[in-house]
């Protein structure tokens, strides 16, 4: 009976299995009036968006929605997870809809970054990747920095849209629709539903004070990030909460790093030279002798080398080896979507392997810092 009921708040199909896909409601509250899922339940009561997640189909398919409306998109990235969070393609499905970019989570970086070479670099990439946004933000949701310009710039580009808010999961979001929703919201109003043509899956309208509203969308799983796939337990030392320190590591060439038994990074070849990690800080991060390498990991996985535990291991894929050639004289990250970045001051050239699960995005970038 369950399966034809719909949530009398967003409209999606409701089922009681999982909090992190959407429809879900605990089976306890089946009887509660009207029935409505757990995510409009929070909204409503507590002020509070919860994150769902979709697979990639459900996701295009609700962007192809967008296209069909007129509205400003809010697409938001993680910048401590830039390359991986970005929506690629989004442009093309979202129309000739304007895109926001906003970059969350910039109080992980260290102190004392500057904040124009930054949005700098961020310009650069997202050209690089074929996005054209009418602005760019940076700021931290969680920590309240730049929150203004998210708003200013929102208001700016809306004109009499409605606001779409896209995003990956685990980017910030909701902190960032919770924060819009405590500052600007009248919650006397009911939450009001969408549905989008040729999906079941449906936004949260959140009304704001102005008589517009913001639109909540799920976020989109991308399984080439590190986050997405470990076991929940080892979530949380992958998402850095502290602005990061970065660990900095005079290699000589045939030297090992493992961080945790998450990645291994081999220095094969080239002078002698500094690798900086910025990574959560807590990963712990062994060196040891390529040639023991090997022996060290089937010794030590999920005990000496962790997180993830034995048992967490099991459910990962193996890993798989990339090698990277650093250029001589460029500054360079050696990027691993979801767990951070490695600089390499490429002032004498560098060959490198890194071993990673098997899906996880591993490429090389312009240095962020
Ligand atoms: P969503 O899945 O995109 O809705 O993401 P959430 O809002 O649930 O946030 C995912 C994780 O990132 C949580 O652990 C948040 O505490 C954290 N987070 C969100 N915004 C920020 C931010 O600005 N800075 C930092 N350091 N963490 C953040």
């Amino acid at each position: 009976q369950l399966e034809q009921e719909a949530c009398a708040g967003c409209g999606v199909k409701l089922q009681t299995e999982s909090t992190d896909i959407p429809g879900y409601i605990p089976a306890s509250t089946l009887d509660r009036e009207p029935v409505i899922c757990q995510r409009c339940f929070r909204i409503k009561n507590y002020n509070e968006a919860a994150s769902v997640a979709i697979n990639q189909d459900d996701f295009l398919k609700l962007l192809g929605g967008i296209a069909a409306t007129k509205s400003l998109v809010v697409h938001i990235v993680d910048l401590f997870d830039f390359e991986g969070s970005l929506i690629s393609g989004l442009q093309r499905f979202v129309g000739n809809n304007p895109v926001l970019l906003v970059v969350n989570k910039i109080d992980l970086l260290p102190k004392g970054i500057n904040l124009n070479r930054l949005l700098n670099w961020v310009q650069k990439q997202t050209k690089a990747q074929g996005l054209l946004t009418v602005g760019i933000v940076l700021c931290s949701a969680k920590r309240n920095m730049g929150f203004e310009r998210v708003i200013e710039a929102i208001s700016e580009h809306r004109g009499n849209r409605d606001v779409y808010v896209v995003g990956a999961t685990n980017v910030g979001k909701s902190t960032l629709i919770n924060r819009l929703i405590r500052d600007y919201s009248d919650l006397e109003r009911e939450l009001t539903t969408s549905r989008y043509p040729g999906t079941t899956l449906d936004a949260i309208h959140i009304p704001l004070d102005d008589g517009n509203e913001i639109i909540d969308t799920p976020g989109i799983v991308y399984s080439h990030r590190m986050t997405e796939i470990v076991p929940r337990g080892v979530l949380q030392s992958l998402l850095p909460d502290k602005p990061i320190k970065q660990l900095v590591y005079q290699l000589n060439s045939q030297q090992t790093l493992f961080i945790g038994a998450l990645a291994r990074f081999d220095f094969i070849e080239g002078d002698r030279q500094s690798f900086s990690l910025y990574i959560s800080n807590a990963l712990p991060v062994h060196r040891t002798k390529l040639e023991r390498a090997e022996e060290l990991y089937a010794e030590h996985k999920g005990v000496m080398l962790a997180p993830p535990t034995k048992e967490q291991l099991e459910e990962m894929p193996a890993w798989t080896r990339h090698r990277l050639t650093i250029k001589r004289g460029s500054e360079t990250d050696v990027f691993i979507s979801g767990l951070g970045w490695i600089h390499v001051n490429g002032d004498s050239g560098a060959l490198i392997d890194v071993y990673v699960p098997k899906g996880i995005r591993v490429l090389l970038r312009d240095a962020l810092i």
